[in-house]
């Protein structure tokens, strides 16, 4: 009888609990699907991390996917997160304009879709924005490129310069060029600045997929064709795994880390090239806080999800090719040397360890 009575008690107990898991779960906010395009850079993997704790904090569960640059498998990951039930979409597209079918179909289940730092191009059915300044990035590349070379190279005239942008089908990458032409065009005009090998324009200086292999191989053609006398004194690179092949397409002709090496830009404070900062080789990088920008975005959805207005502090400049997508802009931030300790590792966003 005792028995019984324990066995019973305890039946109900574990019945107790289930209904407590089950009504936690019916209770939590949802699922949000997340969609980054690659763990070959260390950013989004950092984008990612943050968003699955911040998207936790505040009740929701999150589907992190990564698709290693490869659109096929982003679509498919896409549509599973959307036959899971996915609630929300956050997007950092691989191609911006290819998304349009599945995005159609979660608009048709109801799902809100932000677009991340990236743009989703060609659909109505992107609700949000959530990036950095790009135009902005781009401008912050080229005043760093300049400061550059009239520190190392100040009585040099013209200063020898090649452009690299970004991939051509992230509209980014777009952003970053005009950025950083609004800078250096007039100082082509006025003959400051002389892009020998006359490349220039994203159709000519574009690297698809950011690959930094094609990269150092534009680079290696550039120096055998267009230095054979003359001298390199600057590379505008987009970003740092970029820079990495271009510097190690300039080491490979003989360039050495040092007062004469050319100043390469960069972005993300990948640590291996705020390593290669440290030694002489990159100049500078751009800060984009992924930590904040993931915060945000969360920020964001929650706001969403609870019937009220997000906040947005740009509703002019991301034209999709079918709408204007209200965005909420962070502001980058210009890196050198000197500014590794403050902003990088007091901030914690790198340990100090790894740098050593
Ligand atoms: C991002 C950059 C990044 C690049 C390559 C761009 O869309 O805004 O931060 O360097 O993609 O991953």
């Amino acid at each position: 009888m005792l028995n019984r009575r324990h066995f019973l008690a305890t039946s109900v107990a574990a019945a107790v609990g289930m209904a407590t898991a089950s009504l936690a779960l019916a209770d939590g906010k949802g699922l949000v699907g997340i969609s980054m395009p690659t763990k070959s850079s260390t950013r989004w993997i950092s984008d990612g991390e943050s968003m699955v704790k911040e998207f936790k904090a505040i009740g929701y569960d999150t589907d992190l996917q990564y698709a290693e640059d490869d659109i096929p498998n982003q679509l498919a990951q896409i549509e599973n997160l959307v036959t899971k039930g996915a609630k929300v979409l956050i997007i950092a597209a691989i191609d911006g304009s290819t998304l349009s079918d599945i995005l159609q179909k979660a608009h048709d289940k109801g799902v809100k879709v932000i677009s991340y730092d990236r743009l989703i191009t060609k659909t109505g059915n992107v609700d949000f924005y959530t990036t950095f300044d790009n135009f902005g990035v781009g401008v912050l590349q080229a005043n760093s490129l300049v400061a550059g070379l009239k520190e190392r190279f100040p009585s040099v005239k013209p200063w020898n310069v090649e452009l690299f942008g970004g991939s051509p089908d992230d509209t980014n990458a777009g952003y970053f060029y005009n950025g950083a032409m609004s800078v250096l065009q007039p100082l082509i005009d006025s003959k400051a600045i002389n892009i020998v090998s006359g490349q220039m324009g994203m159709e000519k200086v574009g690297t698809l997929r950011w690959d930094g292999a094609v990269a150092q191989a534009r680079m290696d053609n550039l120096l055998s064709k267009s230095y054979t006398k003359d001298k390199v004194h600057g590379v505008l690179s987009p970003y740092d795994g970029l820079s990495r092949g271009i510097i190690s397409s300039l080491k490979g002709v003989g360039y050495t880390a040092g007062k004469d090496f050319p100043i390469v830009t960069g972005q993300d404070a990948e640590v291996p090239s705020v390593k290669a900062m440290m030694a002489g080789e990159q100049y500078s990088t751009v800060f984009k806080d992924t930590r904040v920008l993931a915060k945000t975005t969360a920020t964001m959805v929650d706001t969403v999800m609870q019937g009220k207005d997000p906040v947005i502090n740009d509703t002019k400049t991301y034209n999709n090719g079918v709408k204007v997508v209200p965005s909420n802009l962070l502001i980058p931030v210009a890196v050198g040397k000197a500014d590794i300790q403050k902003l990088l590792v007091d901030s914690g966003y790198i340990a100090a360890d790894k740098l050593k």
